[in-house]
């Protein structure tokens, strides 16, 4: 073999080494960018049930700087009812990546609680109300509801794992208090509940069950027995049967199940439950 020939194939074995190398690089980059760059939610677990929205939101700040500030939640439901549901809310501004926790307000339970979730789309947007800026996640209902419900991280455990500036990331911007569903009702404005614990309706329910308000005026309505009590599929873990009927409620992680051994005398606390209940899955049968 001639000297020009090895040295020809020396020549294009570096060539195609240098190639191959520059494509592993690339690939590498590439995956880096792909897997470490996007900008990424978490859903958390909030401290408190109900209306709260817990996330973390990690983003390049550096290639795409701005003040995130407000949270969007949509619902597209074209098969069910609401077929929309829009939840927004601001909070303290952040420049860099923060994990934040937020009363969304009733709007997210209705949200939580549509007819036909399953088949619904959810929409997560993160927004710079300021600069302009909106990071778009959408994931389909069941997807969106598992992420909510099976969150395990905290917003804490989150700053932590993250090496984020606790006072920049985790401060939460907005402290409310979480709406008890039932006991806000104002007097004299908007639909009123015909539940025992609203004022309004004291006098028809009172007398007829320990869950009353005393007695104001109205006649008393009878109580009823309870043949037998179920929960089914679809609990939201919102609190509001445990809050109105604790002897036969128990509100676990994520669903609600009836107690050992549960008083079924007193109808109208149940009913009342079952009509407080959002997704309507407390079922009874009435004995006799
Ligand atoms: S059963 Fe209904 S009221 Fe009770 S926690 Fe579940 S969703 Fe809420």
């Amino acid at each position: 073999m001639s000297t020009s020939l090895i040295a020809m194939g020396v020549a294009v074995f570096m060539v195609i080494n240098l190639v191959v190398g520059l494509a592993a690089l690339s690939l590498l980059f590439g995956t880096f960018e792909t897997l470490f760059g996007k900008p990424k939610i978490t859903l958390l677990r909030s401290s408190k049930s109900g209306n709260m929205f817990a996330f973390g939101f990690k983003w390049n700040s550096a290639k795409e700087p701005a003040a995130l500030d407000t949270i969007r939640l949509r619902l597209f439901n074209p098969f069910g009812t609401p077929t929309q549901v829009e939840v927004s809310k601001p909070f303290e501004a952040k420049k860099s990546s923060f994990a934040t926790e937020i009363d969304m307000g009733p709007g997210f339970i209705d949200l939580l609680g549509a007819k036909g979730f399953d088949n619904a789309l959810i929409q997560i947007e993160v927004v710079s109300s300021k600069d302009g800026v909106v990071f778009q996640f959408d994931m389909k209902g069941p997807k969106f509801k598992k992420l909510v419900f099976d969150a395990n991280q905290t917003v804490a455990e989150f700053v932590n794992k993250n090496n984020l500036d606790v006072k920049k990331a985790s401060k939460s911007p907005i402290d409310i208090p979480i709406r008890s569903f039932i006991a806000d009702t104002v007097p004299g404005r908007g639909p009123q509940l015909k539940l025992a614990t609203n004022p309004i309706f004291a006098g028809e329910f009172a007398g007829a069950t320990a869950g009353a308000a005393p007695a104001a005026s109205g006649p008393a309505v009878a109580n009823f027995k309870i043949a037998k009590v179920w929960i089914e599929p679809g609990c939201i873990v919102c609190n509001a049967c445990e809050d109105i009927y604790k002897d036969v409620f128990e509100v676990l992680a994520d669903t609600c199940i009836i107690r050992p051994n549960a008083p079924l005398d007193d109808g109208l606390r149940m009913q009342e439950a079952a009509e407080a209940c959002p997704v309507e899955v407390i079922k009874y049968t009435i004995a006799g």
